[in-house]
């Protein structure tokens, strides 16, 4: 009956936002007097699986396929299910990420269970089991009862902290058997983003639009974002105009972020943009126009130009960094 969580990896590393998801399965598990059982698809080796004991997972189920080293959505969907029946699981937590939505909409038809996703609440069991979503782009909240006799919960980044425990958690191997079809993607090639911080997992950002007037100026702003340990993105019409690649451009139409820290560089805060950063726990404007819409949804607003802002700005961070070494 435990609740059951997907564990997603790179290349045999598990990523923060997997045991904010084992964290927030663990807490669904006190309050529904049950365990966590984590599931771990293809090569991890044991001490990392291990390691999700000290989030609150007593158990991983481990299919150790090499074919699962892959992300292939309706094989990991397959072996969930599995896991889940091994287990008699009633709540299953996967993250509201690609992963994530790649995976849980399949688990919750096969087993005709309702889903909600991108939660940001534990369910409230005092009134069924409820959970709290935003809906239309971050502008609304909307709380979503799960009336199904097995739940699957798609969990929002970023939202609840990964506490560290002591434990470790048992390892066991499930034996799922796969159809042809469960494979029917080939990935041909993975094209990585090196040298920099994956934008997906930064807990910093420092993004740009259109007034940093082009191409040849990001290198103060990137500047910035080295001195501070943090990852770069960019509004969509500077991806559409080739200033910088694709996958750093945020919003409806782009990437979802949830950092920490979001400092936006010369981005006038279109609703289209907000969509993918306004779960950002601090933002920070950087606008020569103070009626610009993004101070709106600001902490923080610096109104200036971001030529001059930004070299200083960095300044700033370095002289703090050498006083606190
Ligand atoms: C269906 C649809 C989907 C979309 N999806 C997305 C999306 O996913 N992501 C996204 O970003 N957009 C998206 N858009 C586009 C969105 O509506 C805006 O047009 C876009 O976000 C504007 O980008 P920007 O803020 O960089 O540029 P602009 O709107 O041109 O704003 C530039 C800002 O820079 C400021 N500025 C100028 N010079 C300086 C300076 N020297 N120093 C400081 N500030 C300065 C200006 O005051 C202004 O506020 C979408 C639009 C549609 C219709």
């Amino acid at each position: 009956m435990s609740v059951i969580v997907l564990i997603e990896h790179t290349g045999g590393t598990i990523k923060k936002k997997n045991f904010e998801a084992v964290h927030y399965a663990t807490q669904i598990a006190k309050q529904t007097g049950t365990t966590v059982t984590a599931l771990v698809l293809g090569a991890v080796a044991a001490a990392e699986m291990e390691s999700l004991g000290q989030y609150g997972a007593q158990k991983v189920l481990h299919v150790a396929d090499s074919r699962l080293d892959e992300l292939h959505a309706r094989a990991y969907a397959g072996a969930l299910i599995a896991a889940a029946q091994n287990e008699g699981s009633k709540i299953i937590v996967t993250l509201h990420d690609i992963g994530g939505r790649m995976v849980a909409p399949r688990v919750a038809v096969k087993l005709g269970a309702g889903l909600v996703a991108g939660a940001l609440s534990y369910p409230d069991t005092e009134k069924g089991f409820v959970i709290k979503k935003a809906v239309f782009s971050g502008k609304a909240f909307a709380y979503v009862n799960i009336l199904s006799d097995v739940k699957v919960i798609m969990l929002m980044p970023n939202t609840f902290p990964a506490t560290k425990i002591e434990g470790r958690a048992a390892i066991e191997q499930l034996d799922v058997s796969f159809g042809e079809g469960d494979f029917g993607v080939k990935v041909k090639a993975v094209n990585k983003v090196t040298g920099e911080v994956a934008l997906a997992d930064a807990e910093l950002v420092v993004s740009g639009g259109r007034g940093m007037k082009g191409p040849e100026n990001w290198g103060i702003l990137e500047e910035l974002a080295k001195e501070l340990g943090a990852a770069t993105a960019c509004s969509r019409p500077v991806a559409d105009s080739h200033w910088r690649p694709h996958h750093e451009h945020v919003g409806q139409t782009g990437g979802t972020v949830r950092p920490n820290l979001y400092i936006a560089v010369g981005i006038s805060g279109a609703i289209q943009h907000l969509a993918g950063v306004n779960g950002s726990k601090i933002i920070v404007v950087i606008n020569k126009d103070p009626e610009a819409p993004f101070f709106k949804a600001a902490n923080y607003g610096v109104v200036g130009d971001a030529m001059e802002i930004l070299p200083r700005l960095t300044a700033a961070v370095r002289k703090f960094k050498q006083q606190h070494k």
